[in-house]
Formats: structure tokens, sequence, C-alpha cells
């Protein structure tokens, strides 16, 4: 080990300078490091390319024994072991890939007492021999990174994270620290409530990259043209991240790109993994290599200076949204999160996620996802403070950093359409979800309508001067705009916020993006 003095505090900088030749730790790393210096659980919630690594690192070289660190991410221990390596740290890692010999050598030196670092894929974790092992090893800490794969609802489930409660109930008292840079308020609590985490210190960041300026507009039909343009004007011979939603997509846009004169490379799980390990080496290693991928690309890849990320297709939510946007600037560097979408994107997602034999709970929750999104590309206004309110962080001011900001879209008066779409939740209680809002707006000849008496209340039929699709799209901005809370545990029932309060008195104009279409006179008299 690496300590040899009794201050834990001045030992964890010491050895922030010396092993890691950092300065100072930034923004919450010194507590956090101190937290669990001294035995305390933590959840860190920090943005890609935040330092979420020293925040165990320099604790498992500052208590004796050897931290243990689960990481859904096979394929890159080894090359952040090395890493570690190189910094003199004593590292290693067990996976299924490795030689009995290998494995044995790790296993010695974990007992006795020669590491600083293990890690191991939780599935590897939770074999009865290697529990065994760590109940008679010397420990420093436990981290969980990725701690979001716990989360069942979230995109990257793993079911091995869901054991991994069993951390708390073996080692009770060896100190736990989660770290993500993606969570929402329900996640976070999805982690803490799995991993047992009730007494852990939360460190929250915030979610905000203020160096990635954000960019979405629709596919006039010619996205890829759009695309050329974007990357010839703006980043030329820059390394970037192209998402497609399809195998056959991604390599389509690969070629035409190549052809167009960039080096543009596919990469999806359809290709072999000779190829992808190459094309993935050559992302890293070369100057200027755009990579064209499914979302099967990216995680844990750590790129420092990729310029964009660009997105042909809508992604599924926010999360994924925020996830694949994240890699770009991790340097701090200025970078774009560029977009061009289509309202074919919604339909071909809405099709996946129906036929995806999920329950019906799982599917409903998806399309609120899915909504959320799109509410988000639909926005006018800033389109930061959307996101990381979709985090539950807050921004005081536009960031004057995304399209909505520096280029005001082209909108229209909705105050009266909002009225009438946000007096028609409180009217039928808050107790129902956007599809049923529409219908008792549009006067729908219906039984559930009648049964509740919603019939005879006064929004029933008074929003015939929007079709259905116009009246969903509202309800969207106005969910995107916080408006309206979407109950996700009372089936996507929607609920008036505080922020509702001023539209609906009159005392607030809302304005929202052009529609698509354009649309019968709006501002016909509300009668509510
Ligand atoms: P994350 O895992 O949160 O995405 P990393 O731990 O990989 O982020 O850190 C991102 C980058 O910032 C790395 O290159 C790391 O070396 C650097 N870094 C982290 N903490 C500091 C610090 N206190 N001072 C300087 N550089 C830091
Ligand atoms: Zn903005």
């Amino acid at each position: 080990m690496h300590s040899n003095t009794s201050d834990p505090e001045i030992n964890a900088l010491q050895i922030l300078h010396t092993v890691y030749g950092y300065d100072a730790f930034r923004n919450q790393q010194g507590d956090i490091v101190n937290h669990v210096i001294n035995g305390g659980d933590a959840l860190v919630l920090m943005p890609t390319g935040g330092g979420k690594s020293l925040c165990f690192q320099v604790p498992a070289l500052v208590r004796s024994g050897t931290a243990i660190v689960i990481s859904p991410l096979i394929a890159l221990m080894q090359d952040q072991v090395m890493a570690l390596r190189q910094n003199g740290i004593k590292a290693a890692f067990l996976n299924s890939s490795q030689s009995s010999l290998d494995v044995n050598d790790v296993e010695t030196a974990l007992m006795n007492n020669e590491l600083d670092l293990l890690y191991l894929a939780p599935e590897r974790l939770m074999m009865p021999r290697m529990l065994d092992l760590l109940n008679r090893a010397p420990l420093a800490l436990f981290a969980i990174d990725e701690a979001h794969c716990v989360s069942q609802w979230g995109h990257d489930f793993r079911p091995e994270y869901i054991k991994l409660s069993i951390l708390h109930e073996k080692f009770p008292t060896i100190p736990r620290i989660a770290l993500t840079a993606t969570a929402d308020g329900p996640t976070q609590r999805e982690i803490i409530e799995r991993l047992s985490l009730h007494n852990a210190r939360i460190f929250n960041d915030g979610f905000d990259r203020p160096n990635i300026r954000y960019r979405i507009s629709e596919n006039q039909g010619n996205a890829r043209e759009q695309l050329r343009r974007f990357i010839l004007n703006e980043h030329e011979g820059e390394a970037g991240i192209v998402y497609c939603l399809s195998r056959k997509r991604v390599d389509e846009i690969a070629q035409w790109l190549s052809a167009k004169g960039f080096t543009a490379l596919p990469y999806h799980a359809g290709l072999s993994t000779e190829i992808r390990q190459h094309h993935q080496a050559r992302f890293l290693r070369d100057e200027g290599v755009i990579i064209v991928a499914t979302i099967a690309f990216g995680m844990g890849i750590d790129k420092p200076d990729v310029r964009f990320v660009a997105h042909l297709n809508l992604p599924k939510s926010i999360e994924a949204y925020y996830q694949e946007t994240g890699r770009a600037g991790r340097d701090g560097l200025a970078a774009d999160a560029w977009m061009a979408y289509g309202l074919q994107d919604v339909i071909t997602l809405r099709q996946m996620q129906g036929n995806s034999g999920a329950e019906e709970s799982r599917k409903r929750l998806e399309q609120h996802k899915l909504d959320a999104m799109l509410g988000l590309c639909e926005l006018t206004t800033c389109r930061r403070q959307a996101l990381l309110r979709y985090f539950g962080d807050k921004l005081d001011h536009p960031c004057g950093n995304c399209d909505n900001c520096l280029s005001p879209p082209e909108t229209w008066d909705a105050t009266l359409a909002a009225q009438k779409a946000l007096s028609c939740v409180y009217r039928t209680g808050q107790r129902f979800g956007v599809n049923y809002l529409v219908d008792v707006l549009l006067g729908k000849d219906l039984e559930r309508i009648t049964q509740f008496g919603h019939d005879k209340i006064s929004t029933f039929g008074i929003g015939t001067e929007l079709n259905n699709t116009e009246w969903r799209t509202l309800y969207r901005q106005i969910i995107a705009r916080g408006l309206l809370r979407v109950d996700l545990e009372g089936h996507g029932s929607v609920q008036l916020t505080d922020s509702a309060r001023p539209i609906l008195k009159g005392d607030e104009q809302l304005t929202l993006r052009k529609m698509v279409k354009p649309t019968k006179n709006p501002n016909r008299k509300s009668r509510s």
C-alpha cells in the first residue's frame, strides 16, 4: 500500500500529486474520496468525463486491502488495468478469457494483499468460489461502476447487477461506492433500493456538459446530406461518432461518407469481433476517424477528443440521448451533439417497442420515455434546461449554447390551446393519460368517457380545432416544458405542476414550436 502517514486527507492529496500528477481534486472528488476513505458508503452522480475513476481509485490506495471494482465492461477491463499499471498502481482483473494459471496468480496476489485494485464482472463476483475468497481477503472497498445497470427500466439493464445487494449482506463493514453518469430520479431511487445503499451519502455533481452544443433538427428528407455538410463545414478531419438505428443503415452511411472522402468506419454487432476491434482501435488511435455505429458502440470508450456525436435517428429515450451525446468533448473543449430525426423514427421505434414481447407496464414506460425524447426535439426553449430538468437538475438561465438559444425557431401562440389541455387534466382529476385527455378534448363518443361522466365537463369537445396528432404533440411539448408531470408508477397519468398555474390563470403566455402541419385557428375561445 502507498499509505505511510496517518492523516488520510494528506495521503489522498499526496497520491493525487505523485501517482496521477494532478494538482487538485475537481468539484466534489475530494469530499467523495474522504468520505469513502473514512468508511462511508456513497452514490456518485457525475457526468461522463467528470472524473469518477479517481473517486474510488484514490481511496483504494489510501485504505489497506484490495478495492474490488465491479464493472459490466469486460472488454475494457484489460485496457483500464494496463493504464493503471502504467501509473505504478497494482491492478488486476479476472474474467472468463484468462487461463487458469493467470487466474491463480491473481487470486494468490489478492490473498497476499498485493493488489490495490481488482476488476471483476458481476457474474464473476457472484461465483461461490469468488465470494469465498473475498471473505478471506483483506478488502478496502467495493466500487460499483455504471450503477444504473441495476435499473430494470433503464436501457443498460444487466440482470447480474441486481444480485449485488449481496455485498451489503455479506460484507456489511466494507464501504461501497456506486457511480453513474446517467440516472434520473426514479433510477437513483432504484439504485439505492436494489444495492441497499440507504445509508449512502449522495454526491450529485450535476449532469451539465457545458461544452457540448445541442442541436436538433427535423430530417428534411435528406438527412445524410445534412450530415455531410455539417461534418464538412464544422468538423473536417476531426473525430466523431454517427449513430444510426439499424445495422443496414450503418453500413450504408459508412460507405456513403467514405465515398464522399471521409474516413468513416462501420461498427455494429453484425460485424466480426476482429473487424469491430480493428475499427475501434483505429478510432482511438488515428486522427479524424468517424465511427458510424449502432448503439452497440461507445459504452466505456474513453476518447477525450471526440468533437461531434451525430444522430441520424431519434434515440429511444433522453437517457440514451444524454449518454450517447456525452461521448463528445470529454476533454472539456467545444463539441457538438447534432441530430436530424424524422417522424418515421417514432413510428419505427413504437413498432419495435410494441413487438418486443415485454410486459404492458414496461411498454407504457418505454412509450413515455420516447415521448419525452420527442418533446425535447420539439422544444423551442433552451434544450439544456430541459435536459437537466429531466435529470432533476436546475439551470437558472437559458444556456446560450444550444440551437434554440442561438437561433430561436418559428413559434405560435399556444396559450389558449395549452389552457384547454391543462384544464382538461384538472377537470378529469389528474388521473388520466394523454390519450384519454385528447379523446375528451375532441368530444369522442366513448363508453369510458361517459362512465366517468367526463362528457359532462366543460372541457369535453372544446378542442376540435386541433386533430388527435396535434393535441398529442401539444401535450408532449408542454410535458417537456415541465407544465405537466407524468406519473410513471400511476399508469402514465399526467398531473399539473406549479409552472402550469400562471398559464392557466392567463398570467403567462406560452409559445410553442410550429407544428409541421398548419392547423385551423387554435385560438378559439375556451369554455373552461
Ligand atoms: P468518468 O469516468 O467520470 O467519465 P474519468 O474518471 O475517466 O471520467 O476522468 C476523465 C478525465 O479527467 C480523465 O482523463 C482523468 O484523468 C481526468 N481527471 C479526473 N480527475 C482529475 C483531476 N482532479 N485533475 C485533472 N484531471 C482529472
Ligand atoms: Zn440553451
